[in-house]
């Protein structure tokens, strides 16, 4: 049975907008219904237990047994009361999104019957058999013991019937195997040491508070056109698709009117988040067709990451609902604007104080630019690594596609910051650094005036930009989970922070106020940054590519490569001495990671030469026998082929082609056939590495034959189909 393409394109035409109810209530009023947060705590559990929940949760005191039945039982009548019938505990294993695994809560209650059960220690640990799940070899399979366990700095929600609580997921030997315990190992590393830092500043500061707000970007397509796409199902991306002739060089679909049918999915995505607690302010329609984002207001890193995960998650049930897939792919369409995941991050005190914005006051300013200086020179250390942290093989077609950050880590300052730093290292360290009022109520030597939150970056080239009161890390992926990328920042900044404080305490020693100290240790990082990780132009640019190789940064551009950072002496010192990851960790991760990229790749390389094989050299033969039936036919009554070059010459071209995809496919296949045999997850990864650049390879010719064969004939969703939602 053969598609019909234009059923399926008159069919998704035609669908109508489904009418999602506003709901009765105020946003206020549902926000965080699903959520045991601190309000239901306060309804659900006695005053002794809510007291020892909050103390694990402020301080990180750990919980003990009888708390965690205290609030095992007020959860449970909470779930009761809410139609629970499942628990699962509800990880982030290395692999693409959560994993879950699903118990009732019914135990049979000897009389015959059943009755619901649930105590703490189904709360604090389960052990799941995941001996499946990517471990990089720290877990043996015949040892495969892993388990989860709550943390209860992420409060636990309910989805449809089921009470999932946000665990970690740890080896039996204590090692992590997800994303959620480095990057909370991580936030500890960077608040101890900024606030050992911070109290210089301000004695009552306690803790210091680490802050996501992430931007997801993500395409919509047609549920019935995208399973006429095997390449979308499989691997989330367009493997091939001639460019349509219009794109998004109108630049009309950016912020524009958000199509009927995309507002209703919008809508009730909105609402199902909230009402699980995730603050989503923005939304709107992004570059591409078809391509939207949202945002919400940022929160603390590992509940906002939660958040994103969990987004993540809803997106993809909900489009289905409108008739949509989701593909949260970075690259799903060549030639038009791939997807990304803007970090925004930011540090601030349990004062109120935040780190990366500017003051009321010459020493809070003084407190901003000790954590802004020391941020670059945290990411000017650690470039290698940092790229490291957002690579890979999906990722790879993003980057430095002249849309999004090339594949090189700089840092975007703006004129005013920049003006700043330059400015220090010329005038005496006692100078105090004074804010000018919105008038222009300038005082002091050294001025940030407030309007610089919109002097910051537009242009978009710069993978790590200050953005006013934050900085944005936007080389991330739109499909990554953000703990890659913030775990290591953080780490990195933690050892930044940890190696200033030390430089700082020599100057305090040697009698100096706190701001003549502060600056004298300061101008000597701002020396080496200001010229090195520092970059205000243009990122796209051929010329920075050689310019950045010229000041030292990492420029490589092959992601199996760039994963060694990881195990770096400077890396492995960074990491080991923040206690974010052992080394034994970040060797295991590098297996996983390496293992991922190839098999991805793997099974695009599958996909592609199936598709050439089973769609495309088909299509193309049938339309070129039709050709040669006619040019035959031409010839027995025209006596020759005069009249008919156009026939001819397609068929030439045609058959030219057919051959080269053959061809193509062909050695793909062997070159697949070959990596396989090779023994090392880094060596194989590498053999994959020039797979894909076959995969790019085999596309062209396959484009070339959209292009001349009949339409009627095309076996495949054109993008001109999938790109323009009605
Ligand atoms: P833009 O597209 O201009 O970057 P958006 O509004 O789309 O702006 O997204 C900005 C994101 O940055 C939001 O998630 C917002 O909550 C977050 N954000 C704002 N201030 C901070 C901050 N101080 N720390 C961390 N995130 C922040
Ligand atoms: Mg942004």
């Amino acid at each position: 049975m053969s598609i019909d393409r234009f059923e399926l394109v008159r069919a998704s035409f035609g669908k109508k907008a489904q009418a999602v109810g506003a709901p009765s209530q105020k946003s206020s009023e549902y926000f965080g219904a699903c959520v045991f947060d601190r309000a239901k705590m306060r309804k659900y559990l006695d005053p002794e237990t809510l007291e020892a929940l909050l103390e694990c949760i402020d301080k990180g005191h750990p919980l003990d047994r009888a708390t965690a039945d205290g609030v095992a039982s007020g959860m449970k009548l909470w779930a009761l009361e809410n139609h629970v019938t499942h628990i699962t505990h509800w990880f982030q294993p290395l692999t693409e999104g959560t994993a879950e695994k699903h118990d009732s809560l019914i135990d049979l209650d000897g009389k015959g019957g059943v009755i619901e059960t649930f105590d703490g220690s189904s709360l604090v640990q389960q052990e799941p058999d995941a001996s499946s799940f990517p471990n990089g070899g720290i877990r043996a399979t015949f040892e495969a013991r892993g388990y989860t366990a709550w943390d209860p700095t992420s409060p636990v929600f309910i989805q449809e019937d089921t009470l999932c609580i946000p665990t970690v997921f740890i080896a039996y030997t204590g090692e992590a195997l997800d994303y959620k315990t480095p990057l909370k190992r991580s936030i500890n590393a960077v608040s101890e040491a900024a606030a050992e830092i911070c109290r210089l500043f301000d004695p009552r500061v306690n803790k210091v508070r680490c802050y996501l707000g992430w931007e997801q970007e993500y395409f919509l397509v047609d549920e019935d056109l995208y399973a006429a796409r095997p390449d979308l199902m499989i691997t989330g991306r367009t493997l091939m698709g001639h460019m349509s002739s219009k794109n998004q060089q109108l630049g009309d679909h950016y912020f524009g009117a958000i199509p009927g049918r995309v507002a209703a999915f919008m809508r009730e995505l909105e609402v199902e988040a909230l009402r699980l607690g995730i603050p989503l302010k923005t939304r709107h329609n992004e570059v591409a067709p078809n391509q939207f984002e949202m945002a919400p207001i940022y929160g603390d890193a590992n509940l906002s990451n939660d958040q994103n995960q969990l987004v993540m998650n809803l997106m993809n049930n909900l489009a289905r609902k409108h008739g949509f897939v989701v593909l949260l792919h970075e690259k799903p369409f060549a030639g038009i604007n791939g997807s990304g995941k803007h970090c925004n991050w930011s540090l601030g005190t349990d004062t109120g104080r935040p780190l990366m914005a500017p003051g009321r006051d010459a020493t809070e300013n003084l407190q901003f630019l000790t954590f802004f200086v020391n941020v670059l020179m945290a990411v000017q250390r650690h470039n290698g690594v940092l790229k490291a942290s957002i690579a890979s093989a999906t990722n790879a077609h993003r980057l430095g596609g002249h849309e999004a950050p090339p594949a090189i880590i700089s840092a975007f300052l703006g004129r005013t910051m920049s003006a700043v730093l330059r400015k220090i290292l010329e005038v005496p360290s006692d100078t105090p650094i004074q804010i000018a009022g919105k008038k222009e109520r300038s005082v002091g030597l050294i001025e940030i005036p407030e309007i610089f939150v919109d002097n910051t970056d537009r242009n978009r080239t710069s993978p790590f930009a200050f953005t006013g009161n934050r900085f944005e890390f936007r080389a991330v992926g739109s499909s990554a989970n953000c703990a890659g990328a913030l775990t290591t920042l953080n780490a990195a900044v933690a050892e930044q922070l940890l190696d200033f404080k030390k430089a700082l305490d020599v100057e305090l020693e040697k009698g100096k106020t706190l701001q003549v100290a502060v600056m004298d240790t300061l101008k000597p990082i701002i020396a080496q940054i200001i010229d090195t990780i520092c970059f205000d132009g243009n990122g796209y640019s051929e010329e920075w590519q050689q310019e950045a190789r010229r000041r030292g940064l990492d420029t490589e551009t092959c992601v199996p490569e760039m994963f060694k950072a990881f195990t770096t002496p400077e890396s492995v010192a960074m990491f080991t001495r923040t206690g974010v990851y052992t080394e034994k960790e970040l060797a295991a991760r590098n297996e996983v990671k390496w293992d991922i990229y190839t098999k991805k790749v793997q099974i695009e390389s599958r996909v592609m030469v199936r598709m050439a094989i089973n769609h495309i050299i088909p299509a193309a033969l049938e339309y070129k026998t039709r050709l040669l039936k006619e040019v035959s036919l031409h010839q027995q009554v025209m006596g020759g082929f005069d009249g008919c070059q156009t026939e001819v010459e397609l068929i030439r071209r045609i058959g030219g082609l057919i051959e080269e995809v053959s061809d193509r496919a062909e050695s793909m296949r062997l070159a697949r056939k070959r990596a396989n045999t090779l023994e090392g997850e880094y060596e194989r990864a590498m053999a994959y590495h020039a797979i894909a650049a076959q995969i790019e390879e085999l596309r062209r010719p396959i484009d070339k034959l959209e292009e001349f064969v009949d339409n009627q004939l095309w076996p495949l969703p054109k993008y001109r189909e999938l790109l323009f939602i009605s």
